[in-house]
């Protein structure tokens, strides 16, 4: 049965790739590869300053929508594989990481585990977040009953700037969003 979910990427050192948008692109390539995901549409990627924790490299961020097969925990369970094979070592908290792979939201679910929280609880208080998810889902804020340009308006005084259109590069090695369940 296949469940549509928003994945939101960070990264802000490079680690085994070359930059953060590296490890953003390998990470792409990776959850594209796994046969029971497939990605549908992926936001343009952006560059944020560091929230919390301020002394520390800038953000490159972006968003995807997925079609998938695993329920929330075991997506949460394949995207943190992707994240040790990619170098993420858990030593700050909201410290510097290679990559962060996070379920933002899964079709109209709720989720409170100690684990896994979804909608993820930061969602509407980061622009980093709330820019690529709406520019994907113009239509979220039906969805979810909030006013996105009110969202946005609260968000305006968060530093960030669009990078790169959405196709990245085509990804490097070959851009797919392919249909494959
Ligand atoms: P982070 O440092 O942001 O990567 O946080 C990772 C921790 O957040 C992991 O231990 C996850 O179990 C937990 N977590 C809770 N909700 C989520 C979610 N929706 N997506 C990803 N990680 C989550």
């Amino acid at each position: 049965m296949k469940k549509f979910a928003f994945i939101g990427l960070g990264s802000n050192i490079a680690g085994s790739e070359s930059t953060p948008v590296d490890q953003l692109i390998a990470a792409l390539n990776k959850i594209n590869s796994s046969r029971d995901i497939s990605i549908t549409s992926v936001s343009s990627l952006y560059k944020s300053k560091p929230i919390g924790l301020t002394n520390q490299p800038d953000f490159i961020n972006a968003v995807i929508k997925v079609k998938t097969n695993f329920c929330p925990e075991a997506l949460l369970e394949v995207l943190q594989g992707f994240e040790k094979m990619q170098g993420r070592e858990r030593i700050i908290h909201w410290g510097p990481r290679t990559i962060d792979l996070d379920i933002l939201i899964y079709e109209n679910l709720k989720v409170s585990t100690q684990n896994l929280k979804i909608p993820h609880p930061r969602i509407f208080e980061r622009a980093f977040v709330m820019l690529p998810l709406i520019e994907i889902e113009p239509s979220l804020s039906e969805i979810y009953g909030y006013k996105s340009s009110n969202t946005l308006e609260n968000l305006a005084n968060q530093s960030i700037v669009k990078l790169m259109d959405n196709n990245w590069e085509n990804w490097r090695v070959g851009a797919n969003l392919s249909d494959k369940i």
